[in-house]
C-alpha cells in the first residue's frame, strides 16, 4: 500500500468519503479478495480453503463457506509460533512487523494482535481524514495549534524472536508515518515529539502541559485519545499549576524533568522568562472553582477531542464541567489493535448519538446479528457460531445489534473483535454505527476491559481473607466511581458476622479490609493493574454495607419490573437510584494500601 497514495486532505478527502460510502460493499468485497489472493499460501488458510480454489472459483463465496468464526483463543497457538520465531506465513503474505498489545485480555495477558507494515499506512488513512471532516464544520482551524495529550506506555519487550510488543498508539506514535508527517497547519501540536513519547508520564505530563499553556492563545483544539486521559490531564493541571507556571516565569523547567529528550525539546520553547503569561495562568487557576476553566487557559479552543463513546461516556459530564458547557465533545474515531474501522462523519453531534461509519479499505468487516436476527442486545456467551450466519456490510439493517467481525492483511481471518454495534442510520449507502459496549465487560475505568467472570474470580479469593474472623461476604457488586481523577473500582460487600457474640455491623478490622482490597487487584488482569501502576487507575475501594442491603436493592430492582424469579443481583451498578441506594447504606469505606504488583510477561 502506498502512504503517500493515502494522504488525502481537504476536499479531496471528503471526496473519497462520499465515494467510500457510496461504493462500500464493492471497496469490501475488492479488499477481501486482495487478502485472499495475498494470503493464498498461507498454513492457516490453507487448512480451510484448497489453494487451486482460491485461484479459479469464486474466493468470496470459498471464504464464507469453510473459513470458520473466531475467537482470540482459537487464532493464539499461530501467533505464539510466530512469537517464538516461526515464519508470519502461517498466517499472512507479509511479514508481521510488531505484535500489538490489546486491552483485550485473555488468561490474564493482553491479547497479542499482529500487524504488517503497512497497517501504518492503512491507520494514516484513516486519520488523515478526520482534520477534513472537522474543518468542514469549524472552519479554520488549520489557523492555530492543537493539545493533544497523547502518552505512550513503556514497552512490554519483545517476543522471544524479537518482534516489538506495544500499544496501538505507541506504536503509531513511534512510527515513521507520524514521526515524519507533514508539517501542515492542520499537523501543528503544542507538544514537542519528545515529550509525547517520554514514557515517565509525569514528566510527560508536565512538559505538555508547559507547552500547551505557552501557546495559550493559539490553541484551537483540545484533546486526548481517552476522555479518561484528558481528565487526569485537568487533575494533573489543578495539583501542579503552580509549578508549570514557575517553568514559564522562569523560562528554566523544573528540575524534576530528567528526560533528556524533554528537557532539550523544551528548551528553545522556554527560552526566557515570561512573568506575564505565568501571571495570566496564575490569576485563572487560583480561582476556587474550576468550572469552565478550559475556556478560559484556552480561550480560542473551538471544541475537545476524545473517546467520550463506550466506557468512555461516564466522563461526559467531568468534561461538560470544565468546559461549561461551551465545548463540543468531539469523538472522531473507532479504532483498536485488530484494525481502525471507522470515523464519525458528524462530529458535532451530541455524546449520546455519535455514530461511527467504517472506512471499507481498512479490513474487511462482517457482522453477527445478536439475539433474533439482530433484533435483541442478548447473545454473549462465547458460543460456536455457524459460518453463514455473519452478515456483510451491505446487508446490516436499520436498528439491529451486532458483534462486528474483521478479517485483515496481517492474518486475522473472521476474528470476532467482542465489540457490540447498532446500526443507528445510513450516509450514502453506508450503515452508520453506534458503538454499544464491549462484550462482557462489566466494569471500566480506562482501557481495563474487567468482565463479571473476572471480577467474581477476583472476589473469591479475596473474601477468602474473611473467614479467620467468622466473617462471610453475602452479596456484592461494583460500580466505576469517576467522580474524582483518576476514577477508580468500588465493591459494595455486604459482610455477615457468623459469631452469635459479635454484633452485626460491629467494627471491622481495617487491616483486613485493605487487605482485601490489594487482593481483589492483585487478582485482576495485567491491564488493570498495568493503569494502577501507572496511576491511571486509583486504589480500589471496598465499600461495607449494612445488613439487608442487598435485599433493598432487590426490592428497588423488582419495584422497577425485574422479574423476581429471574432476578440477580448485577455486578455492576448503572443506575442512579441503585447507587443511591446503596450509598445510604455504608457503614465503613476501605482503600487499597498500595499498588498491585505488576510484571511484564514474556509470552509463553
Ligand atoms: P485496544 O485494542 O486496546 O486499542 O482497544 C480497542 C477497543 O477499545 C475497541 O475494540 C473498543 O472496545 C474500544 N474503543 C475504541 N474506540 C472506541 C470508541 N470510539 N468508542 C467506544 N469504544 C471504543
Amino acid at each position: 500500500m502506498d502512504g503517500k497514495k493515502l494522504e488525502y486532505k481537504g476536499e479531496a478527502a471528503l471526496k473519497e468519503i462520499e465515494r467510500m460510502t457510496k461504493n462500500g460493499v464493492e471497496i469490501q468485497e475488492s479488499l477481501l479478495k486482495q487478502i485472499l489472493t495475498q494470503n493464498r499460501e498461507t498454513e492457516y488458510l490453507n487448512k480451510y480453503i484448497k489453494k487451486g480454489d482460491l485461484v479459479t472459483t469464486d474466493v468470496i463465496a470459498e471464504f464464507k463457506l469453510h473459513v470458520p468464526v473466531i475467537s482470540y483463543e482459537e487464532i493464539l497457538p499461530y501467533i505464539q509460533r510466530i512469537a517464538n520465531g516461526e515464519a508470519s506465513s502461517l498466517i499472512t503474505a507479509q511479514p508481521i512487523t510488531e505484535m500489538l498489545c490489546s486491552s483485550g485480555t485473555s488468561g490474564g495477558k493482553p491479547k497479542l494482535v499482529p500487524i504488517v507494515a503497512e497497517d501504518l499506512d492503512r491507520r494514516t488513512f484513516l486519520y488523515n481524514l478526520i482534520m477534513p471532516i472537522m474543518n468542514k464544520y469549524i472552519p479554520g482551524l488549520d489557523e492555530g495549534k492543537a493539545m493533544f495529550l497523547n502518552f505512550v506506555k513503556s514497552e512490554m519487550s519483545t517476543t522471544p524472536c524479537g518482534l516489538p510488543m506495544r500499544s496501538v498508539l505507541t506504536s503509531f506514535y513511534k512510527s515513521k508515518q507520524f514521526k515524519c508527517r507533514p508539517r501542515e497547519p492542520w499537523n501543528d501540536f503544542t507538544s514537542p515529539y519528545q515529550t509525547l513519547i517520554c514514557t515517565d508520564i509525569n514528566q510527560s505530563m508536565h512538559c505538555q502541559l508547559v507547552a500547551g499553556l505557552v501557546h495559550r492563545h493559539q490553541v484551537l483544539r483540545l484533546g486526548a485519545s481517552f476522555a479518561s486521559a484528558f481528565l487526569r490531564a485537568i487533575s494533573f493541571l489543578e495539583r501542579n499549576w503552580m509549578s508549570l507556571c514557575e517553568d514559564i516565569r522562569s523560562g528554566q523547567l523544573s528540575s524534576f524533568i530528567t528526560d533528556l529528550g524533554c528537557r532539550s525539546s523544551m528548551s528553545a520553547m522556554l527560552s526566557s522568562p515570561n512573568p506575564r503569561l505565568a501571571d495570566e495562568i496564575t490569576k485563572i487557576c487560583s480561582q476556587k472553582c474550576w468550572k469552565g476553566i478550559l475556556c478560559q487557559l484556552w480561550p480560542k479552543a473551538k471544541y475537545i477531542e476524545a473517546v467520550i463513546t463506550g466506557s468512555m461516556a461516564q466522563y461526559v459530564p467531568a468534561l461538560q464541567y470544565y468546559s461549561d458547557g461551551k465545548l463540543p465533545l468531539v469523538c472522531t474515531r473507532y479504532a483498536s489493535s485488530e484494525c481502525y474501522f471507522g470515523v464519525n462523519i458528524k462530529p458535532l453531534s451530541d455524546p449520546a448519538d455519535v455514530a461511527f461509519t467504517l472506512v471499507p479499505n481498512m479490513g474487511y468487516f462482517e457482522f453477527l446479528p445478536l439475539g433474533d436476527n439482530g433484533t435483541l442486545l442478548i447473545d454473549f456467551e462465547e458460543v460456536h457460531v455457524p459460518n453463514d450466519k455473519l452478515v456483510d456490510l451491505g446487508n446490516v439493517k436499520l436498528g439491529c445489534f451486532y458483534e462486528i467481525v474483521v478479517t485483515t492483511f496481517a492474518g486475522l481471518y473472521r476474528y470476532r473483535v467482542g465489540d457490540v454495534l447498532q446500526v443507528v442510520g445510513f450516509y450514502n449507502k453506508a450503515p452508520q454505527f453506534r458503538f454499544i459496549c464491549r462484550k462482557n465487560v462489566v466494569i471500566s475505568i480506562d482501557s481495563d476491559k474487567t468482565s463479571e467472570e473476572d471480577l467474581h474470580k477476583s472476589v473469591t479469593v479475596a473474601k477468602k481473607l474473611l473467614e479467620p474472623y467468622d466473617t462471610l461476604l453475602v452479596e456484592y457488586t461494583s460500580y466505576p466511581d469517576a467522580s474524582s481523577v483518576p476514577g477508580h473500582y468500588v465493591l459494595y460487600w455486604e459482610i455477615l458476622h457468623y459469631d452469635s457474640k459479635m454484633e452485626l455491623g460491629a467494627p471491622l478490622d481495617t487491616n483486613v479490609l485493605e487487605e482485601c482490597c490489594i487482593v481483589v487487584e492483585e487478582q485482576l488482569d495485567y491491564i488493570y493493574r498495568l493503569l494502577r501502576t501507572d496511576g491511571s487507575i486509583g486504589p480500589l475501594e471496598i465499600r461495607v454495607v449494612e445488613a439487608g442491603t442487598f435485599d433493598a436493592l432487590m426490592d428497588l430492582f423488582i419495584s422497577q419490573g425485574a422479574s423476581i424469579s429471574q432476578y440477580k443481583t448485577p455486578r455492576c451498578i448503572k443506575t442512579n437510584k441503585a447507587l443511591n441506594l446503596l450509598n445510604s447504606k455504608v457503614v465503613a469505606s476501605f482503600f487499597s494500601p498500595r499498588v498491585p504488583e505488576w510484571k511484564p510477561k514474556k509470552v509463553d
